[in-house]
């Protein structure tokens, strides 16, 4: 079932974390017509110019990697914006798609969209069972939209449309923004640069007891490549790495990546969040596909990064 190597395939998103790191794979693995968009060459958020972006690139395959994202702190302050622009960019980027005629497209949606305590690992059909986490569930409310807007496309008009499920992502060319950012890249910073200063502590959010999976870019980015050639049904796919770590265990494995040797202070004011986010990949695992990635490499492989681009960010 694996793709043409000459079709076209649009990557919307394409600066993103997740959308560059599609189109790497893509590349790497012969695709020879790869287009990428992003916020500037279209706002997508605009049904009419993304419209026309599609007429004028005629795509025959999309992965939409396009979305408003954040951290626990940024889509706590916007929920409104989290919410209208993730709906209106996957309604627009459905609307063109289909308008166009295209048949293949690969959705990426998040793990936060399960219920806050869902059973652990999380599978796939635990969808709807149960109340969201309320720090993010305008974000997860717009990306249960797009699942079942793919869902709707398949069953309606037959497009071979599906949807991947990934968990918390991180990498080089993540956004290390110091209070919007996820945690990964947040404590990548402030590891960093309390080394950097020789600073004697570094505080970090929370209690330190949520769980959370953590997938390499890379890793997601090939997981993507790999449905598009080899699934298609109706039902998400989680993409995962199948093993979770503590904040607190997260955050000696940055520290210890960085070189920082002082002490972790823990501010309780901040939120948790979901107290445990762990992604059943069965599913995913049956398709053929693994992870490449072990966490600390992964990590060491985006501290590097972020230490030689710090001076930019
Ligand atoms: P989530 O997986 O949707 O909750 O998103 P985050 O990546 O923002 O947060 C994951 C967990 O890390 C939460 O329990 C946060 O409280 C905790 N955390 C600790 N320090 C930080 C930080 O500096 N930034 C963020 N975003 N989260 C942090």
């Amino acid at each position: 079932m694996t793709l043409d190597r000459a079709a076209r395939v649009l990557v919307a998103g394409s600066t993103g974390l997740v959308g560059s790191a599609v189109i790497r794979r893509l590349e790497r693995v012969g695709f020879q017509d790869v287009v990428g968009i992003h916020s500037a060459d279209a706002d997508l958020t605009d049904t009419a110019a993304t419209r026309s972006v599609f007429e004028r690139l005629r795509p025959n395959v999309v992965v939409d990697a396009a979305a408003r994202v954040g951290g626990i702190a940024a889509n706590h302050a916007e929920p409104v914006e989290f919410l209208n622009d993730n709906l209106l960019i996957q309604t627009n980027l459905f609307t063109a798609a289909h308008a166009v005629g295209v048949h293949r497209l690969l959705f990426l949606g998040s793990s936060c969209i399960y219920p806050r305590d869902a059973a652990q690992p999380i599978k796939e059909d635990a969808l709807l069972t149960g109340p969201l986490e309320s720090t993010n569930d305008a974000y997860a409310i717009a990306k249960l939209a797009g699942l079942v807007a793919v869902q709707s496309y398949r069953r309606r008009y037959g497009h071979r449309w599906i949807s991947a499920m990934p968990t918390n992502v991180y990498g080089p060319g993540d956004n290390f923004h110091p209070t919007r950012s996820h945690v990964l890249p947040a404590l990548v910073r402030r590891f960093y640069e309390a080394a950097r200063d020789d600073a004697e502590e570094v505080v970090v959010w929370g209690t330190g007891t949520p769980r959370r999976e953590f997938i390499h870019s890379d890793d997601l980015g090939a997981a993507c490549v790999h449905l598009l050639d080899h699934y298609d049904a109706a039902e998400p796919v989680n993409v995962g790495v199948g093993t979770d770590v503590s904040i607190a265990e997260l955050a000696e494995l940055v520290a210890e990546a960085a070189g920082f040797r002082g002490r972790i202070v823990w501010d309780r004011s901040k939120p948790d969040g979901t107290p445990r986010k762990l992604l059943d990949v069965s599913r995913l695992a049956g398709t053929g596909w693994k992870p490449r990635f072990g966490l600390a490499e992964g990590i060491r492989d985006t501290v590097e990064w972020f230490a030689s681009s710090a001076t930019r960010l």
